[in-house]
């Protein structure tokens, strides 16, 4: 692991100021890299079936991914191994971000108010073999396509638009959410407005940058709402809707790293219970395994950049979550 005297510039003065506040202040956006969602596509025959309103899916449990072709290979980019977490934290405390749902340790609880969407029975696996094996079939273009279109779960009903993903398709990093907000369903794009911009200043710490050498998605595309509007965690019938889309995601990024940004994210990627803490999860690698494939990705879980804005003494320990994955990014790729 390097130290302190490894870093310049701005990483040096992260370190001076116990690594996180520097680069965790929130910044303009206009200081960061910027990466356009891609554009609209053109409509790919055939799709339909995978946009089938949910009402009309076998509740089978979700089908294996078939083993895609062999993506592109991912350039080898150095990847800098910060120092150990900082202990202490000097940065204002930010105000939160009205519509941020994520979850923690000293986060509120979800508001138990029915959603707007009326989520179906989480017993229910919303979808088909021959969905997902259509969708595990599908190029990047095929997949946006038909995230835009699909109606498989509630949430497609009251969406200003699904928000499929952004980064760079030959990331090795995938950084994972729960779903979009109010401003990410408004713009179309993952992790916009503050905690946005928290996380382009996480990224930053990092030496990285939406959209170079990272891919960013969400647990679900469209945006959860309850009963007043408001943003809320998608439930486990809608995330394993929207499953085999980010399923594909994976499969077509061959990351090697992910990073779970909040409790539900983390729960979901690694199916696990829903009352897990995420104070259970950070703090050490999981190992995600794509359906139907050999292998398993590192996977790190840290404190959703919402929660973060909440509660900032508590960027230290997703700083050391960064340097855990940092270091698994750091070690040698397997033949
Ligand atoms: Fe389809 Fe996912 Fe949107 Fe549900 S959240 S409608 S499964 S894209």
């Amino acid at each position: 692991m390097t130290g302190v005297q490894d870093f310049s510039g701005g990483q040096s003065a992260i370190l001076r100021e116990i690594g996180v506040p520097v680069f965790w202040r929130l910044r303009s956006r206009a200081q960061q890299p910027e990466t356009a969602p891609p554009p609209a596509l053109a409509t790919e025959a055939g799709l339909a079936q995978v946009a089938a309103p949910a009402t009309a899916l076998n509740p089978a449990p979700a089908p294996a991914v078939r083993t895609p072709a062999a993506p592109p290979e991912a350039a080898a980019r150095p990847a800098p191994v910060p120092s150990a977490a900082p202990s202490a934290l000097a940065a204002p405390a930010q105000a939160a971000q009205a519509s941020a749902w994520d979850d923690g340790p000293a986060a509120p609880a979800t508001p138990a108010a029915p959603a707007l969407s009326a989520p179906a029975p989480s017993s229910a696996a919303p979808e088909t073999d021959q969905r997902a094996q259509a969708i595990a079939q599908m190029d990047w273009l095929q997949l946006e396509q038909a995230v835009r279109t699909c109606r498989a779960c509630p949430l497609g009903k009251g969406r200003t638009q699904a928000v499929f993903g952004v980064g760079d398709r030959q990331a090795q990093w995938l950084l994972v959410g729960e779903g979009p907000g109010r401003t990410e369903d408004a713009l179309g794009e993952p992790f916009v407005g503050k905690s946005g911009k928290l996380l382009d200043n996480m990224l930053a710490a990092l030496q990285l940058a939406r959209g170079r050498n990272v891919y960013i998605a969400n647990i679900v595309k469209c945006r959860p709402t309850d009963a007043r509007g408001n943003d809320r965690a998608p439930t486990e019938f809608e995330a394993a809707a929207c499953r085999p889309f980010l399923q594909r995601q994976i499969s077509l990024l061959q990351p090697r790293v992910m990073l779970a940004l909040g409790k539900t994210a983390a729960i979901s990627l690694l199916q696990l219970d829903a009352q897990t803490p995420v104070s259970g999860l950070r703090a050490r690698v999981h190992q995600f395994t794509l359906s139907g494939q050999g292998g398993s990705i590192p996977l790190v879980a840290t404190y959703h950049p919402a929660y973060l804005l909440r509660s900032p003494t508590e960027k230290a320990k997703a700083w050391a979550d960064l340097c855990l994955a940092t270091q698994q990014m750091a070690r040698p790729e397997p033949a």
